[in-house]
C-alpha cells in the first residue's frame, strides 16, 4: 500500500516552519533523481528562507543543464560544507531513493540528524527513517510524485524551469513513456507539464543526441563483441572490465542505457550488465513481464530497485562475479512461468 503522511508537511511548509531545507538523492543520480531534486529546490524557493542540492556523488553531464544545477553542491568534494549546512536544517527531503545505503556516506550523516526527514519514492522496500513520506510504487517517477505533492501545495507555483525538471526525470523513467510503470495519471501530468510550455523536443535532443562518439562506439562494442546469450536465448549477459572502461574512456552516465538492448531480442526475457567499477563490481538488471529481478538482485548481490528494473553489486571479482550470475540465473529461469 502507498504511503503519503505529508499533510502534515503541508501545513508545516504553508505556514514557514522551515526556515533551511536540504535535498538529497541517490548514489550517481539519474534523470529522475536530479529531476525530482531541482524541480522540489524551485517550487519550494517561496516556502522558506534556503533550499540547497547535495547530491552524494557526480552525475553524468547530459543532466548539467537542468535549470538550477549551477547552485548543486556534490557531498564528495565538499564534505565540509555539506555537513555544516545540513546541520542548520530544519528538513532533509531524501528523493528517489527509501534506504539511507543507496547515498553512501552522506546516509550515516542523514541518519544523525535531529531535523525533519521526507522520503518521497517509488521504489520497493523501504527502510522507515523518515518523518513523513509520499511512497508509491505505481508512481512511473519521483518526478511524478513531486507533481502530486506541488498540487498539494497551496500557493506552490511550477515555473516553467521546474516543470522542465519535472517532465525530464518521467521522460527518462519511463523510457520515452513507454515502460509498464506508464500510467494514465503518468500521461495527464505530461501533459500538463507540457501546457506548460515544456519544450520536450529540446529535452530529448539534451539527454539522448548529446553522447560522445567514444559512447557510441562503447555500444557498438558491446553488441558486437561483448553480448552473450545465456539459459536458451532467454538471458542475455554483457560484463565490461576495467580496462575496457579506460579503453573506450567511459564517463560516469555512458553505460545508462546499455542493458535495455539485450531485452530487444525476441526471446530474451532478462538482461544483465557487470561492471567493474574497480571500488566494486556494479550490475543492472531489466527483465519482461512477470520476472522480478529486484527479488533476484535482493537474493544475490544485495541489489533491489523495481519487478523489472533493478541494480545489485559484489565485492568479489569481475570474473567471480559474472560465474555467480550464470550458475544463479539458471536457477532463477527455472522459476519462471
Ligand atoms: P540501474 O540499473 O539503472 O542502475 O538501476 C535500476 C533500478 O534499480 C533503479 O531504480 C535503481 O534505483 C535500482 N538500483 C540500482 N542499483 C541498486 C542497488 O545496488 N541496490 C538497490 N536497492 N537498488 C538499486
Ligand atoms: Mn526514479
Amino acid at each position: 500500500m502507498p504511503i503519503d503522511t505529508t499533510y502534515e508537511l503541508l501545513q508545516k511548509l504553508q505556514q514557514k516552519a522551515y526556515s533551511r531545507i536540504a535535498i538529497t538523492t541517490h548514489h550517481k543520480p539519474d534523470g529522475d533523481a536530479m529531476g525530482s531534486s531541482l524541480g522540489l529546490a524551485a517550487l519550494l524557493q517561496g516556502f522558506c528562507q534556503q533550499v540547497q542540492v547535495i547530491t552524494p556523488t557526480d552525475y553524468a553531464d547530459t543532466y548539467q543543464w537542468l535549470p538550477g544545477n549551477d547552485k548543486v553542491w556534490v557531498y564528495e568534494g565538499m564534505e565540509a560544507q555539506s555537513e555544516a549546512y545540513l546541520a542548520s536544517c530544519d528538513a532533509v527531503f531524501c528523493l528517489d531513493f527509501n534506504r539511507l545505503s543507496r547515498i553512501n556516506f552522506l546516509g550515516e550523516v542523514v541518519r544523525e540528524l535531529k531535523c525533519d526527514k521526507i522520503m518521497i519514492d517509488h521504489h520497493l522496500e523501504v527502510e522507515e527513517f523518515y518523518h513523513y513520506a509520499l511512497w508509491d510504487t505505481r508512481a512511473s517517477s519521483t518526478c511524478e510524485l513531486i507533481f502530486d505533492f506541488y498540487q498539494k501545495l497551496t500557493g506552490a507555483k511550477l515555473s516553467l524551469d521546474a516543470a522542465t525538471c519535472l517532465y525530464t526525470g518521467m521522460m527518462t523513467d519511463t523510457g520515452h513513456f513507454q515502460y509498464a510503470n506508464t500510467t494514465p495519471h503518468t500521461l495527464k501530468v505530461a501533459a500538463e507539464l507540457l501546457a506548460m510550455g515544456v519544450d520536450q523536443v529540446a529535452i530529448r535532443e539534451r539527454i539522448f543526441d548529446s553522447f560522445s562518439a567514444d559512447r557510441s562506439r562503447l555500444f557498438g562494442y558491446c553488441l558486437h563483441e561483448k553480448m552473450q546469450l545465456l539459459a536458451g536465448g532467454q538471458v542475455a549477459l554483457i560484463y565490461l572490465s576495467a580496462e575496457e572502461l579506460q579503453r573506450f574512456n567511459v564517463q560516469t552516465g555512458d553505460t545508462e542505457g546499455l542493458v535495455n538492448f539485450g531485452l530487444n531480442i525476441k526471446g530474451v526475457r532478462m538482461s544483465a550488465l557487470v561492471i567493474d567499477r574497480t571500488e566494486r563490481v556494479k550490475m543492472s538488471f531489466r527483465s519482461k513481464g512477470d520476472i522480478a529481478v529486484n527479488e533476484y538482485s535482493a537474493q544475490w548481490f544485495s541489489g533491489g530497485g523495481h519487478k523489472n528494473a533493478a541494480g545489485g553489486q559484489s565485492e568479489d571479482s569481475l570474473e567471480n562475479t559474472v560465474a555467480l550470475f550464470k550458475k544463479t540465473v539458471v536457477e532463477f529461469q527455472k522459476t519462471w512461468k
